[in-house]
């Protein structure tokens, strides 16, 4: 058995809606770096899942799937190690999420919280049978490649409990084919966004993006939210809850100076500028490595699309090897001897 054969295989992935931004490297990338060396990774770009709530958007999920890989290069996922893949180059996700559908109840996603909070908030013509059924599909993304582990954020957590669910009913009913997965990380930081207004959310235009330049970041820092009720510096200010001081504890690798800080700001002894400018090149030193490489593979498209096509590939194999176990197991689609 090869080395790689014995890992832990992991499923998670990002929907192309977009470039990603520092909220996706604290509560996604930076632990994906991580996980990269110690399991057998698959990192998908959930383009299928995208049309759920941007089907009226095509171009932008398109230029979202390169966008996307370009992050992923640039913060140091590496392609070699772990596989990249777009949904839509390996029918089987679809395939499977259209079988599992038979078997699986539909109070399961009637019931599902995360779901019914995102209907709600949909625009009713927006709200289609393929958005309803997209826990289904992140199902079949999980097991597509038979992941032992699925690293989350607590609003996923109930999709990953449906892919035990439905794992579950289908080996109970046809036989053990799929693992049961497990959710890695419950608790995953959130990043809030520039305007202190929840999390930094790219539809909420209140985003650091990895590709942004010196003087963007800069501007957007000077622009930040703080402490409202300090309109001078010499009133003592609130650290906790305050996106300075969270992204100072984030991206300032300098914790006295951040300590300096945080005490001078409670006891009201310094400003909002010079905490913005040392907390605008904390961020600008953090970044420059990641805007440098994701230069680099600008100028180099052809690896950007080698790094996909390499993890395709790879998804492939295994995704066929799943969907053979699947229809052996539920005696489907073998009904003439001549069939492949
Ligand atoms: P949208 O505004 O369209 O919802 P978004 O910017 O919130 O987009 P998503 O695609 O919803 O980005 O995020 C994908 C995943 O990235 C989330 O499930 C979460 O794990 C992580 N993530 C996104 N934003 C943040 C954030 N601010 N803090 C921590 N993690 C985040
Ligand atoms: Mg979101």
């Amino acid at each position: 058995m090869a080395a790689n054969e014995q890992k832990k295989r992991i499923l998670t992935g990002i929907r192309p809606t977009g470039a990603l931004h520092l909220g996706h490297y604290v509560g996604a990338l930076h632990n994906w770096v991580d996980l990269q060396n110690q399991y057998e990774c698959y990192f998908l770009i959930a383009d299928y899942q995208a049309l759920g709530d941007h089907f009226h958007d095509i171009d932008l999920i398109r230029d979202s799937v390169l966008q996307v890989t370009l992050d992923w290069l640039a913060v140091g996922l590496d392609p070699e190690n772990s596989s990249f893949v777009v949904q839509s180059y390996v029918p089987e996700f679809a395939e499977l999420t259209m079988l599992l559908s038979f078997i699986t109840p539909l109070g399961m996603l009637e019931r599902n919280p995360t779901l019914k909070g995102e209907l709600d908030a949909l625009e009713v013509e927006r709200r289609t049978v393929g958005f309803f059924n997209y826990p289904m599909s992140q199902v079949a993304d999980i097991l597509i490649p038979r992941a032992h582990l699925v690293p989350v954020g607590d609003d996923q957590s109930p999709h990953v409990e449906m892919t035990r669910e439905v794992a579950r009913k289908f080996n109970r009913m046809f036989g053990e084919v799929f693992p049961e997965a497990e959710t890695l990380i419950g608790k995953v930081p959130r990043l809030s966004g520039t305007d202190g207004q929840g999390k930094m959310s790219k539809s909420k235009g209140n985003v650091i993006m990895l590709g942004d330049d010196e003087q963007t970041v800069t501007k957007k820092v000077r622009g930040m939210f703080t402490d409202p009720n300090r309109i001078r510096a010499d009133i003592p200010g609130k650290v906790e809850g305050n996106p300075l001081f969270q992204y100072h504890d984030a991206f300032n690798p300098d914790t006295a100076q951040v300590e300096d800080f945080k005490t001078r700001y409670r006891e009201g002894n310094i400003g909002d500028v010079e905490v913005k400018m040392a907390l605008a090149e904390a961020i600008n030193n953090f970044l420059d490595p990641i805007r440098e490489k994701r230069h680099y593979y600008e100028e180099n498209m052809n690896l950007v699309e080698d790094a996909l096509m390499a993890g395709v590939a790879r998804t492939r194999v295994i995704a066929a090897e799943t969907m053979k176990m699947v229809r052996d197991a539920m005696r489907i689609s073998s009904y003439t001897k001549n069939w492949k």
